[in-house]
Protein backbone atom coordinates (compact mmCIF):
# COMPACT_ATOMS: atom_id res chain seq x y z
CA UNK A 1 0.00 0.00 0.00
CA UNK A 2 1.47 3.46 -0.73
CA UNK A 3 2.02 5.65 2.36
CA UNK A 4 0.14 8.44 3.32
CA UNK A 5 2.20 11.66 1.54
CA UNK A 6 1.88 14.75 3.72
CA UNK A 7 2.40 18.03 3.02
CA UNK A 8 4.91 19.87 5.91
CA UNK A 9 4.58 23.61 5.09
CA UNK A 10 5.01 22.57 1.14
CA UNK A 11 7.29 20.02 1.33
CA UNK A 12 5.84 16.62 1.05
CA UNK A 13 7.01 13.71 3.52
CA UNK A 14 5.92 10.33 3.13
CA UNK A 15 4.98 9.01 6.53
CA UNK A 16 7.14 5.86 6.32
CA UNK A 17 9.17 4.06 8.87
CA UNK A 18 12.46 2.40 7.87
CA UNK A 19 11.47 -1.20 6.96
CA UNK A 20 8.70 0.19 4.46
CA UNK A 21 11.09 2.79 2.97
CA UNK A 22 13.53 -0.73 2.32
CA UNK A 23 10.77 -2.80 0.77
CA UNK A 24 9.67 0.21 -1.48
CA UNK A 25 13.28 0.29 -2.46
CA UNK A 26 13.66 -2.63 -3.02
CA UNK A 27 10.86 -2.88 -5.51
CA UNK A 28 12.19 0.61 -7.19
CA UNK A 29 15.42 -1.98 -7.63
CA UNK A 30 13.40 -4.33 -9.64
CA UNK A 31 11.94 -1.93 -12.05
CA UNK A 32 13.07 0.02 -15.53
CA UNK A 33 13.74 3.55 -14.28
CA UNK A 34 15.27 5.81 -11.71
CA UNK A 35 14.08 6.49 -8.88
CA UNK A 36 14.81 9.64 -6.68
CA UNK A 37 14.66 9.36 -2.97
CA UNK A 38 14.57 12.43 -0.05
CA UNK A 39 15.40 12.31 3.29
CA UNK A 40 13.43 15.92 4.74
CA UNK A 41 15.30 17.26 7.75
CA UNK A 42 13.77 20.82 9.10
CA UNK A 43 16.61 22.44 7.00
CA UNK A 44 15.04 21.39 3.92
CA UNK A 45 11.46 22.66 5.02
CA UNK A 46 13.11 26.17 5.03
CA UNK A 47 15.23 25.43 1.32
CA UNK A 48 12.12 24.28 -0.14
CA UNK A 49 9.96 27.43 0.94
CA UNK A 50 12.91 29.67 -0.69
CA UNK A 51 14.14 27.17 -3.61
CA UNK A 52 11.35 26.56 -5.96
CA UNK A 53 13.60 24.65 -8.38
CA UNK A 54 14.24 22.08 -4.74
CA UNK A 55 10.73 21.99 -4.32
CA UNK A 56 9.84 20.77 -7.66
CA UNK A 57 12.46 18.30 -7.41
CA UNK A 58 11.52 17.00 -4.12
CA UNK A 59 7.48 16.68 -5.54
CA UNK A 60 8.64 14.60 -8.06
CA UNK A 61 10.65 12.39 -6.21
CA UNK A 62 9.29 8.36 -5.79
CA UNK A 63 9.84 8.88 -1.44
CA UNK A 64 10.25 11.71 0.74
CA UNK A 65 11.14 10.18 4.51
CA UNK A 66 10.76 11.98 7.36
CA UNK A 67 14.80 12.39 8.43
CA UNK A 68 14.56 13.63 11.87
CA UNK A 69 12.56 15.30 15.01
CA UNK A 70 12.22 18.62 13.43
CA UNK A 71 9.78 17.15 11.20
CA UNK A 72 7.97 14.63 13.72
CA UNK A 73 7.80 18.40 16.37
CA UNK A 74 6.52 20.05 13.31
CA UNK A 75 4.16 17.60 12.09
CA UNK A 76 2.94 17.53 15.70
CA UNK A 77 2.51 21.01 16.00
CA UNK A 78 0.57 21.55 13.04
CA UNK A 79 -1.72 18.28 13.51
CA UNK A 80 -0.53 16.54 10.71
CA UNK A 81 -0.05 12.76 11.79
CA UNK A 82 3.42 11.92 10.84
CA UNK A 83 4.47 8.77 13.02
CA UNK A 84 7.52 7.73 11.44
CA UNK A 85 11.26 8.49 10.85
CA UNK A 86 13.60 7.26 8.50
CA UNK A 87 16.95 8.90 8.47
CA UNK A 88 19.22 9.59 5.66
CA UNK A 89 22.12 8.17 7.45
CA UNK A 90 20.18 5.33 9.36
CA UNK A 91 18.72 4.09 5.79
CA UNK A 92 22.12 4.18 4.03
CA UNK A 93 23.77 1.62 6.67
CA UNK A 94 20.55 -0.49 6.50
CA UNK A 95 20.94 -0.79 3.15
CA UNK A 96 24.49 -1.30 2.86
CA UNK A 97 23.79 -3.93 5.66
CA UNK A 98 21.17 -5.66 3.00
CA UNK A 99 23.33 -5.70 0.21
CA UNK A 100 24.98 -8.58 2.20
CA UNK A 101 22.21 -11.04 1.63
CA UNK A 102 20.32 -9.30 -1.35
CA UNK A 103 23.31 -8.41 -3.41
CA UNK A 104 22.32 -4.63 -3.84
CA UNK A 105 25.19 -2.68 -6.06
CA UNK A 106 25.70 0.45 -3.78
CA UNK A 107 27.89 3.07 -5.29
CA UNK A 108 29.09 6.02 -2.71
CA UNK A 109 29.02 9.03 -4.03
CA UNK A 110 30.14 12.18 -2.18
CA UNK A 111 31.96 14.04 0.55
CA UNK A 112 36.02 15.05 0.44
CA UNK A 113 38.52 13.27 -1.37
CA UNK A 114 39.35 9.69 0.15
CA UNK A 115 36.37 9.98 2.33
CA UNK A 116 33.81 7.90 0.23
CA UNK A 117 36.55 5.22 -0.14
CA UNK A 118 37.38 5.40 3.79
CA UNK A 119 33.34 5.19 4.59
CA UNK A 120 33.48 1.81 2.41
CA UNK A 121 36.30 0.61 3.98
CA UNK A 122 34.48 1.00 7.21
CA UNK A 123 31.11 -0.46 6.20
CA UNK A 124 32.88 -3.62 5.23
CA UNK A 125 34.41 -4.25 8.47
CA UNK A 126 31.21 -3.24 10.18
CA UNK A 127 29.09 -5.64 7.85
CA UNK A 128 31.16 -8.10 5.79
CA UNK A 129 30.33 -8.87 2.67
CA UNK A 130 28.58 -5.86 2.11
CA UNK A 131 28.75 -4.97 -1.98
CA UNK A 132 29.67 -1.49 -1.67
CA UNK A 133 30.82 -1.14 -5.55
CA UNK A 134 32.62 1.94 -6.06
CA UNK A 135 33.51 5.48 -4.44
CA UNK A 136 33.49 8.90 -6.11
CA UNK A 137 34.51 12.25 -4.12
CA UNK A 138 31.72 15.13 -4.23
CA UNK A 139 34.11 17.95 -5.31
CA UNK A 140 33.68 18.13 -9.44
CA UNK A 141 33.89 21.54 -11.97
CA UNK A 142 29.89 22.15 -12.41
CA UNK A 143 30.69 21.73 -16.23
CA UNK A 144 31.43 17.93 -15.39
CA UNK A 145 28.08 17.12 -13.43
CA UNK A 146 26.60 14.99 -16.25
CA UNK A 147 30.13 13.22 -16.91
CA UNK A 148 30.30 12.26 -13.15
CA UNK A 149 27.00 10.23 -13.48
CA UNK A 150 28.38 8.43 -16.50
CA UNK A 151 31.39 7.27 -14.80
CA UNK A 152 29.43 6.14 -12.26
CA UNK A 153 27.47 3.99 -14.77
CA UNK A 154 30.08 1.83 -15.47
CA UNK A 155 30.47 0.41 -11.97
CA UNK A 156 26.48 -0.53 -12.68
CA UNK A 157 25.49 0.34 -9.11
CA UNK A 158 21.47 -1.04 -7.86
CA UNK A 159 21.60 2.25 -5.76
CA UNK A 160 23.67 5.41 -5.47
CA UNK A 161 24.17 7.35 -2.11
CA UNK A 162 24.64 10.93 -2.83
CA UNK A 163 26.21 12.59 -0.44
CA UNK A 164 26.72 16.36 -1.76
CA UNK A 165 24.69 17.97 0.72
CA UNK A 166 21.07 19.73 0.64
CA UNK A 167 20.04 20.99 -2.09
CA UNK A 168 23.24 20.05 -4.33
CA UNK A 169 22.62 16.22 -3.94
CA UNK A 170 18.67 16.51 -5.10
CA UNK A 171 19.38 18.82 -7.82
CA UNK A 172 22.29 16.55 -9.21
CA UNK A 173 20.30 13.05 -8.93
CA UNK A 174 16.58 14.74 -10.63
CA UNK A 175 19.27 16.54 -13.42
CA UNK A 176 22.21 13.81 -14.02
CA UNK A 177 20.54 10.62 -12.01
CA UNK A 178 19.54 8.62 -14.41
CA UNK A 179 22.71 8.39 -16.45
CA UNK A 180 24.33 6.76 -13.25
CA UNK A 181 21.73 3.32 -14.50
CA UNK A 182 20.91 3.13 -10.60
CA UNK A 183 17.82 2.91 -10.13
CA UNK A 184 17.88 4.21 -6.81
CA UNK A 185 19.50 7.27 -6.31
CA UNK A 186 19.41 8.85 -2.59
CA UNK A 187 20.45 12.18 -1.01
CA UNK A 188 22.11 11.50 2.05
CA UNK A 189 23.89 14.81 3.66
CA UNK A 190 27.08 13.84 5.49
CA UNK A 191 26.46 10.15 5.62
CA UNK A 192 29.47 9.14 4.15
CA UNK A 193 31.69 11.48 6.98
CA UNK A 194 30.09 9.68 9.20
CA UNK A 195 30.35 5.95 7.69
CA UNK A 196 34.16 7.28 7.55
CA UNK A 197 34.40 8.43 10.66
CA UNK A 198 35.21 11.58 9.94
CA UNK A 199 32.67 13.21 12.06
CA UNK A 200 31.03 10.83 14.58
CA UNK A 201 27.44 10.48 15.46
CA UNK A 202 26.02 12.09 18.65
CA UNK A 203 25.65 9.87 21.43
CA UNK A 204 22.39 7.95 21.25
CA UNK A 205 20.66 9.78 24.10
CA UNK A 206 21.61 13.11 22.03
CA UNK A 207 20.34 11.20 18.80
CA UNK A 208 17.28 10.26 20.51
CA UNK A 209 16.83 14.33 21.97
CA UNK A 210 17.09 15.37 18.45
CA UNK A 211 20.82 17.25 19.28
CA UNK A 212 22.81 15.60 17.17
CA UNK A 213 23.42 18.86 15.00
CA UNK A 214 24.29 20.24 18.40
CA UNK A 215 26.84 17.80 18.92
CA UNK A 216 28.52 17.70 15.21
CA UNK A 217 28.49 21.99 15.77
CA UNK A 218 30.54 21.60 18.96
CA UNK A 219 32.87 18.42 17.92
CA UNK A 220 33.25 19.20 14.67
CA UNK A 221 35.48 22.51 13.73
CA UNK A 222 35.45 21.61 10.54
CA UNK A 223 32.53 22.12 9.50
CA UNK A 224 31.86 24.79 11.59
CA UNK A 225 31.18 26.95 8.82
CA UNK A 226 28.11 24.89 7.64
CA UNK A 227 26.60 24.09 10.67
CA UNK A 228 26.54 27.39 11.26
CA UNK A 229 24.98 28.25 8.06
CA UNK A 230 22.32 25.86 8.44
CA UNK A 231 21.63 26.33 12.01
CA UNK A 232 20.33 29.77 10.83
CA UNK A 233 17.79 27.78 8.92
CA UNK A 234 16.26 26.49 12.27
CA UNK A 235 15.02 29.59 13.73
CA UNK A 236 13.26 30.06 10.82
CA UNK A 237 11.75 26.67 10.47
CA UNK A 238 10.23 27.04 14.39
CA UNK A 239 9.14 30.90 12.82
CA UNK A 240 7.42 29.04 9.91
CA UNK A 241 5.76 25.99 12.19
CA UNK A 242 4.68 28.53 15.18
CA UNK A 243 3.01 30.85 12.18
CA UNK A 244 1.19 28.29 10.35
CA UNK A 245 -0.11 26.56 13.62
CA UNK A 246 -1.77 29.36 15.28
N1 LIG B 1 29.99 18.02 -0.32
C1 LIG B 1 30.43 17.51 -1.54
N2 LIG B 1 30.51 18.34 -2.61
C2 LIG B 1 30.17 19.64 -2.54
C3 LIG B 1 29.70 20.17 -1.30
C4 LIG B 1 29.61 19.31 -0.20
O1 LIG B 1 30.73 16.33 -1.64
O2 LIG B 1 30.28 20.34 -3.56
C5 LIG B 1 29.88 17.11 0.83
C6 LIG B 1 30.57 17.52 2.11
O3 LIG B 1 31.95 17.17 2.06
C7 LIG B 1 29.80 16.70 3.14
C8 LIG B 1 28.39 16.66 2.54
O4 LIG B 1 28.52 17.04 1.18
O5 LIG B 1 30.31 15.39 3.18
C9 LIG B 1 27.40 17.63 3.20
O6 LIG B 1 27.18 17.26 4.51
P1 LIG B 1 26.10 18.02 5.41
O7 LIG B 1 25.99 17.27 6.70
O8 LIG B 1 26.39 19.47 5.46
O9 LIG B 1 24.79 17.76 4.51
P2 LIG B 1 23.33 18.35 4.58
O10 LIG B 1 22.99 18.42 6.05
O11 LIG B 1 23.34 19.68 3.90
O12 LIG B 1 22.54 17.35 3.83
Amino acid sequence: MAAKRIDILGLPVDDVDMDTAVERIAGFIQSETMHQVVTADASMVVTASMDSEFLTVAKAAAMVTSDGAGILWASRKLGLGIQNKCSGVDLAERLVAESVKRGWRIFFFGAAPGVAALAATEMQKRHPGCNVIGTRDGFFDPSAAATVATEIAISKPDIVLVALGIPKQEKWIAAHGNLTGAKVCIGVGGTLDVFSGTVQRAPVWMQKRGLEWFYRLTSDPRQLRNRINKQKLLPKFVGMVLKASR
